[in-house]
């Protein structure tokens, strides 16, 4: 892979002005996530579950939801809050939201159980400052999913027909274009990449061709989108070779003015729960 082409949140923290304070967002809670795993804040991002991967696969289980529910909640809950902390301190516009919310999410009682397990959805009644929590609980529940990811291959084509991420259950909202009659799903979160037969709308199943689009923003960096006209929702494809390893999270932030484009222009968006791990609230 050319240097050249290799798009890092610092890169375009200092390259582009107009998505620098994104970039430098998710670089703070990267560096944050990583502190956590490393100074003795909370548990390591390892989730282990029981028996071999094809085991879950095969019963339509992602992994994540495969691990015992405590380890995945001993984790995120601590993460969530430390992530809350720091946003307080970096961002003085959301510090007293970031605050309030860091201090709501300790107190015994809080839902995290409910939270996890509805994680692709909004959370539940009674979370203050919802839309941030739901943003911050995905950026710290992607440091378990990532690690999944990292640990398994993915399964074959044809053992894998949930439309959702095999490591982590997100839907799915980004690819990897390559030639062939088959394409490589990529997931936003955790970075996992699985193999789907055809060309259909892997929201919907959508098939026919007069039905799916490719929307491009010359303007809006290295990537296109594939919308369904049944579903309304679409698919980021990325060129293999501006990918690096793990979740194409500087990529996402490079080419999120695709997403932009996209809505307001054709009303076409990806699905929401992949958009909120990306996207804080306005
Ligand atoms: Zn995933
Ligand atoms: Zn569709």
């Amino acid at each position: 892979m050319a240097g050249d082409d290799v798009w890092t949140l610092a890169r375009i923290e200092a390259e582009e002005p107009e998505l620098a304070p994104l970039a430098r967002l998710h670089g703070i809670l990267a560096d944050e996530t990583a502190r956590f795993a490393t100074d003795g804040g909370g548990p390591a991002p390892r989730a282990a579950f029981a028996g071999p991967p094809a085991v879950h696969w095969l019963a339509g289980r992602p992994l994540l939801l495969a691990v015992q529910p405590g380890v995945v909640r001993a984790l995120t809950a601590p993460l969530t809050q430390r992530l809350a902390q720091r946003v307080a301190a970096a961002f003085e516009d959301v510090a007293e939201a970031a605050a309030e919310l860091a201090v709501f999410v300790g107190r015994p009682g809080f839902p995290w159980q409910e939270c996890i397990d509805g994680f692709r959805g909004p959370p539940p009644s009674g979370v203050p400052h919802a839309p941030l929590f739901r943003f911050l609980l995905l950026r710290a529940l992607a440091a378990p999913a990532t690690h999944l990811a990292r640990s398994f291959s993915a399964p074959p084509p044809g053992r894998w027909l949930r439309r959702m991420c095999p490591f982590c259950g997100l839907p799915p909202a980004a690819s990897v274009a390559r030639p062939g009659g088959e394409r490589w799903l990529l997931c936003v979160l955790c970075g996992g990449r699985w193999t789907v037969s055809g060309m259909a709308c892997p929201s919907c199943g959508e098939d026919d061709g007069n039905r799916l689009r490719v929307l491009a923003a010359p303007a809006a960096g290295p990537a296109t989108l594939e919308a369904c006209d049944s579903c309304g929702l679409a698919v980021k494809v990325f060129a293999d070779g501006a990918l690096a390893p793990g979740p194409p999270l500087a990529l996402e932030i490079l080419t999120i003015r695709l997403d932009f484009v996209a809505e307001r222009d054709e009303g076409v968006r990806r699905a929401p729960a992949a958009v909120a791990a990306l996207l804080p609230p306005a």
